[in-house]
């Protein structure tokens, strides 16, 4: 399966992809570790994203449409992967739809994680990354809000919206994102 995991930031959704990735046997794509990884070993790709990233704001789409492109070309990707945290503009989401119409491998279903924006703010503050501060949560959560959040619509559009509630224990949401993603499994 080819999925598209959406949710703030604080929604529990590098906890829930594990799973998900192990269940389903996908590959995990997550843009916030790969721009970590490149900004601890200090590459080119790290040192540009870093000012970005401590202040909250999107890394600009430019880098992050190649960092995915050369990521899925990746041999891994072909069992399937789950794409954690890309696409969150609309610019990012066309540029897929266009990578994957011209491999011929279009999407299975965009699941997204919705958790109220007050147990967020609790669940980020209490998590300790450098970019946790409460300002850069705030920044964070804008950004989610003003540039993500229109994702919604648009994957709704092509029929391939499914949400589920990311508010109780770890192993309930996993059991709703499971469901949603395929009703045979439970
Ligand atoms: P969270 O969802 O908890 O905010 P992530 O680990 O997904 O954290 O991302 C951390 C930071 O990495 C973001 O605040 C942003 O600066 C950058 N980033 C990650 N993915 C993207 C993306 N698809 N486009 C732009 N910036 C991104």
């Amino acid at each position: 399966m080819r999925i598209v995991f959406i949710g703030p930031p604080g929604a529990g959704k590098g906890t829930q992809a594990e799973r998900l990735v192990a269940a389903f046997h996908m590959a995990h794509l997550s843009t916030g570790d790969m721009l970590r990884a490149a900004r601890d070993a200090h590459t080119e790709l790290g040192r540009q994203a870093e000012g970005y990233m401590s202040a909250g704001q999107l890394v600009p789409d430019a880098i992050i449409i190649d960092l995915i492109r050369q990521r899925l070309a990746d041999a891994d990707c072909r069992q399937g992967y789950l794409l954690d945290g890309f696409p969150r503009t609309l610019a990012q989401a066309e540029a897929l739809d266009a990578m994957l119409a011209q491999a011929g491998t279009p999407l299975d279903a965009v699941l997204e994680l919705q958790v109220p924006e007050e147990e967020l703010f609790q669940r980020l503050a209490g998590r300790g990354r450098t970019d946790d501060q409460p300002v850069v949560i705030r920044q964070r959560l804008v950004a989610y809000r003003k540039q993500t959040e229109p994702l919604l619509a648009y994957y709704g559009a092509k029929g391939l919206l499914r949400s589920v509630q990311g508010l109780g224990t770890v192993e309930e949401v996993f059991g709703r994102a499971r469901q949603v993603l395929d009703p045979r499994a439970s």
